[in-house]
């Protein structure tokens, strides 16, 4: 640490977002390294992405022995991986078919696209897709006009049409919308960028009964809540209902580009030549997600999930109270300190540069911070993680 710091040359990066002047070099568990050796605990995790953490052995293993198999046979063959992984997929859920993807805004484009092509077949070209304000589903023309990220709709205009919003949790605003044109509803199950705003049981329940009753496609969108970040493996299993269509991304690959589409068999109707990819299936990418998935459904992992969701929120409530704050909330370990001002960005970028050792943590919205930390994060990192965050809201009062 008696090193002066390298200056950190990224003129031909591409600028997209401000970063700060730092590499990443190394992660292991909960724990990355930049490139002047400064430790940071990573409550965010590559954004909910590696839900085993940095390094996993699994994943390693299962990424080697892959490599020196096979890498790409092309997508026009079956791989050995792309059918265990997708059998995997089904024998845990309620869904009959899986579509790989290599990324969530691609598994989103092919919901997108497998709705329409349903709506063709059997609702006389239906088209449009009901979604929710504050809703986040990927940065294509698609899925960011699904979106209902506020200013989205004129970012990159004209937006593509079909994705009227209504409101979380209030089914009348769902039902207003629906016209002879409605072919789907889509939502997270968490919205996850809107500030970890979960939908209650009662209204994805009618939800799930309104839609039906109405020849509606069900869509969750689980890219950050599936794959056991709220202690179920997926996050409608908390309702007791089964959707038609689900998409995965994020955790499914444990920080590698793997997303899936999920469908059952009425739904599930694409001919040749409606979807493909070149990558996608691929058996590098799909030989990680079937270690990731076995390790989620390893007996006691699960509950240890929600064990640990009980104690970050438990956590996080006594922060609120001790420096009086708005509450905490979220599922699992997909959890938010809701806080009473806007001074979200100040500790984010105090806990990174917290010395000796930083903490990553985020603000999706400036009032509140996020936690999406690994599914196996140590009940000691917790406390570690919660400690830094009363020492700065120490410093910041
Ligand atoms: C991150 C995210 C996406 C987009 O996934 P990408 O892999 O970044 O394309 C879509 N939906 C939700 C709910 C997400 O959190």
């Amino acid at each position: 640490m008696n090193k002066p710091a390298q200056a950190v040359d990224h003129h031909s990066v591409m600028f997209i977002t401000q970063r700060p002047e730092l590499v990443m070099a190394e992660g292991r568990g909960s724990w990355l390294t930049d490139n002047n050796g400064k430790r940071y605990l990573d409550f965010l995790q590559g954004w909910a992405v590696n839900c085993l953490g940095h390094s996993n052995q699994g994943m390693i293993d299962a990424l080697n022995a892959q490599a020196k198999k096979l890498i790409n046979p092309s997508p026009a063959f079956y791989n050995e991986p792309m059918i265990r992984l997708s059998n995997l997929l089904t024998d845990n859920s309620c869904f009959n078919k899986v579509f790989f993807a290599n990324s969530g805004a691609e598994a989103n484009e092919g919901a997108i696209k497998l709705a329409r092509k349903w709506g063709q077949l059997n609702k006389s070209g239906a088209f449009e897709i009901i979604t929710f304000d504050h809703s986040f589903h990927g940065r294509t023309l698609a899925t960011m006009s699904a979106s209902g990220k506020p200013g989205w709709d004129t970012m990159f205009a004209p937006q593509v049409p079909g994705f009227p919003k209504a409101d979380l949790n209030d089914l009348d605003s769902v039902k207003k919308l629906v016209t002879d044109k409605t072919v789907a509803v889509m939502l997270e199950p968490v919205q996850g960028e809107g500030g970890v705003i979960p939908a209650n049981k009662a209204f994805m329940q009618s939800l799930r009964q309104f839609t039906k009753e109405n020849n509606l496609l069900l869509i969750v969108d689980e890219v950050q809540a599936g794959c056991g970040r709220t202690g179920k493996l997926f996050a409608y299993q908390h309702f007791d209902i089964e959707p038609d269509i689900m998409t995965l991304g994020k955790g499914i690959g444990g920080g590698v580009p793997l997303a899936a589409l999920l469908a059952t068999d009425a739904v599930a109707c694409f001919v040749p030549g409606d979807q493909g990819g070149t990558y996608n299936g691929n058996p590098l990418m799909t030989a990680v997600g079937i270690s990731v998935i076995d390790q989620l459904l390893a007996p006691g992992f699960l509950d240890s999930v929600r064990k640990k969701g009980e104690l970050l929120s438990k956590e996080l409530q006594s922060i609120s109270t001790e420096f009086n704050l708005a509450g905490e909330r979220g599922e699992g370990l997909l959890r938010a300190l809701i806080l009473s001002s806007d001074i979200g960005p100040k500790l984010v970028e105090l806990a990174r540069e917290r010395s000796p050792e930083g903490l990553l943590i985020n603000s999706p919205r400036p009032n509140l911070l996020r936690f999406m930390p690994a599914l196996n994060v140590s009940e000691d990192e917790i406390h570690q993680m919660c400690n830094i965050l009363r020492e700065l809201l120490k410093k910041i009062h």
